[in-house]
């Protein structure tokens, strides 16, 4: 854009729906597909067997995404705007909601991946300004903290309060990345630290948190003499599985046994729903979990979110995906 910095839309919460193809698993016992896109912002329900009388229930949201499209569409046209604003001194926050094995992970690795193409494009591009970007990964697990950048920090980091950063995670490592590939193993290493978690103790994937925080600070000397700078986060969150969002399904139901709430997921909701509501919502509860305390700054206020509901076509899940874009309605 003309001017150097990119163009930023002024909506503080994006939400968008990401409906995956069905999977070969659900292709063997032939489940079948439930949902259409029928244009760039709308979902339908539209099981095989809808009698074609009755008009389908459509969703609107800011932006669907049908089991054609690629990441890097749904970068694009979904979260880029929000990434980028990161690079002008806002913080933003990019997350993947949806059940256990609707896409987050594989969303919002390609989502990283892309930010991280674009950020240093970005740096390419404004010469006149100095860089440094800095990398810390954790994981929330059963309201624990775990550095996913070192592991001897044990499973179970406190949070402090600073008067003027906010809640910080004490001993967090943070990581100076030299250049792109240094920053990319960072990530990586990241990634990995959770998979071997996740080996060890089951499903961890579906009970965790992760997040990547990339806090990108540049300067620029004016004519002046004088050093003006800017410093802002981009937090990239791979959120546990939707399904312990709520104790109860849509339609009363108690979830199954050992499928316990999670209550930084839980609190997240809430949060998202009041900060949707706007000024009249009242006191905001982001002490209430260790995600929305470490989140704060970059949730409400001046930051940005982009919210990438993910879904399963299948018709078998259709309650969980029907829970799934009751959050996104609210969201919004
Ligand atoms: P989650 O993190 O929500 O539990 P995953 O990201 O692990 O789910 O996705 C579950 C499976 O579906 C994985 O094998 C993944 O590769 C596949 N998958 C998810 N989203 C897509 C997509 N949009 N296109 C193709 N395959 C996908
Ligand atoms: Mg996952």
């Amino acid at each position: 854009t003309p001017g150097g910095g990119p163009r930023i839309k002024e909506e503080k919460i994006v939400v968008t729906v990401r409906l995956r193809p069905l999977s070969k698993k659900e292709q063997v016992v032939k489940d079948q597909v439930a949902w259409e896109c029928i244009d760039d912002q709308t979902i339908v329900y539209k099981p095989p067997s809808q009698e074609r009388s009755i008009t389908p229930m459509s969703h609107t949201y800011d932006k669907v995404f049908g089991p054609s499209s690629i990441t890097e569409t749904v970068y694009e046209e979904g979260v880029k705007n929000v990434a980028l604003s990161a690079l002008m001194g806002i913080n933003a926050t990019i997350f993947a909601y949806g059940q256990t094995s609707s896409g987050k992970t594989y969303t919002m690795r390609g989502i990283t991946e892309k930010a991280v193409n674009d950020i240093y494009r970005h740096i390419l591009d404004t010469p006149e300004r100095d860089f440094t970007i800095r990398i810390s990964g954790l994981e929330i697990y059963n309201e624990n903290v775990r550095d996913l950048l070192n592991l001897d920090s044990g499973r179970n980091l406190k949070l402090l309060d600073d008067p003027e950063k906010g809640t910080m995670v004490e001993k967090l490592v943070e990581e100076r990345a030299k250049d792109d590939k240094h920053l990319r193993n960072l990530i990586s290493v990241c990634e990995a630290q959770r998979q071997v978690g996740e080996t060890a103790l089951n499903d961890t994937s579906s009970r965790s948190h992760q997040i990547i925080r990339l806090t990108i600070e540049s300067s620029l000397r004016d004519n002046s003499g004088c050093v003006r700078s800017l410093v802002a986060s981009l937090n990239l969150v791979d959120l546990a599985g939707s399904e312990r969002a709520s104790q109860t399904n849509t339609d009363g139901a108690r979830l199954r046994e050992g499928c316990h709430i999670n209550l930084s997921l839980m609190t997240l909701t809430t949060v998202i729903r009041k900060l949707s509501v706007g000024k009249r919502s009242g006191h905001i509860p982001y002490r209430d979990s260790k995600l929305t305390r470490i989140l704060q700054h970059s949730l409400g206020g001046n930051a940005r979110t982009a919210i990438i509901c993910t879904l399963s076509p299948a018709l078998s899940h259709v309650e969980q995906s029907r829970n799934t874009l009751s959050f996104a309605t609210r969201a919004k």
